[in-house]
């Protein structure tokens, strides 16, 4: 079987009518047959797409020949099934939700990979923040980050308070693949911190670089494949919360109500039915008696 090709992108460059784009853009990858989910807004483009080699090869080229986007980064990475279902064009408000505005022209300098590893080497008084998630985090992180306990990155700035007494401290923050460091560095030094760094192109970058040395666990991303490995080895930090094994299968919950990315090996995830605990477990069971109860009504 063919491999299928992932592609993740994005760049900051203004995009006058978000909303004729969408429409363009989604009738040209329906053309290409790829799947993916693209978010656009007048801040720029945010995507991730599958599919087979050539179908990406032409999305890619296709997708450099218009002006705003020919220096454009794809960040890429194989599988063996298409992690989208379908094929969306979004228009937003940004694309990526601070919430905030903030200058991207002035945002925290930029380290290669290579540069980010070497200030890990050299140690001294550093702070290496994760702009992510903290179900992301969870999973995968730099060794001694520090992890915002942060469910959406509209809480990012909650960040201040975690960090509020390193202001004149040199601070080297990452996030998947450099999205969100982009606004979230600009954030920062916009708030008073003098010496502010983002890993380019993010953990997925640097994982093709630097295997196996400074990262621990695996990555989070936002496809149906939920984790992506960067070690070579199947590298687990994580736990199943019914039992406690070393596992880092995520899944949503199944209750709906609830859908919280749960942890759970294969033996709980069949004996709680894929719920995160025994209250959802009861609920989701519950609405689905209900729901046959109702089919043999009608
Ligand atoms: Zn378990
Ligand atoms: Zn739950």
């Amino acid at each position: 079987m063919e491999k299928t090709h992932i592609l993740l992108f994005y760049k900051y460059v203004k995009v006058e009518d978000p909303t004729k784009f969408a429409k363009e853009h989604l009738s040209f990858c329906k053309n290409l047959g790829i799947k993916g989910r693209i978010l656009v807004a007048q801040e720029g483009i945010n995507g991730s797409i599958s599919g087979i080699k050539s179908q990406v090869e032409d999305y890619k080229r296709e997708l450099r020949e218009d002006k705003r986007f020919e220096d454009i980064i794809f960040k890429e990475d194989l599988g063996f099934q298409h992690p989208f279902k379908r094929m969306v064009v979004k228009v937003k408000n940004e694309i990526v939700n601070l919430g905030q505005k903030v200058d991207l022209k002035d945002t925290g300098k930029h380290l290669s990979p290579a540069e980010f590893l070497e200030i890990y080497k050299n140690g001294g008084d550093v702070v290496v923040l994760d702009a992510r998630n903290d179900y992301e985090s969870k999973v995968g992180k730099f060794k001694n980050a520090i992890t915002p306990d942060i469910k959406t990155f509209r809480e990012f700035p909650k960040v201040l308070d975690l960090i509020k007494d390193k202001k004149e401290k040199k601070i080297v923050m990452y996030c998947t693949g450099g999205i969100r460091c982009e606004k979230a560095s600009a954030y920062l030094k916009e708030n008073g911190f003098k010496d502010v760094s983002q890993l380019s192109g993010g953990i997925l970058t640097f994982g093709k670089e630097f295997p196996d040395t400074i990262w621990e666990g695996k990555c989070f991303v936002f496809d149906k494949r939920l984790t992506s490995r960067i070690n070579s080895d199947n590298d687990t930090i994580t736990h199943c919360e019914g039992c406690g094994v070393l596992c880092d299968l995520y899944r949503n919950c199944s209750n709906k109500d609830c859908d919280k990315y749960t942890i759970l090996c294969v033996e709980c995830e069949r004996k709680l039915g894929g719920c995160c605990s025994q209250s959802c477990f009861q609920k989701f069971m519950k609405e689905r008696m209900e729901k046959a109860n109702l089919n043999m009504e009608n």
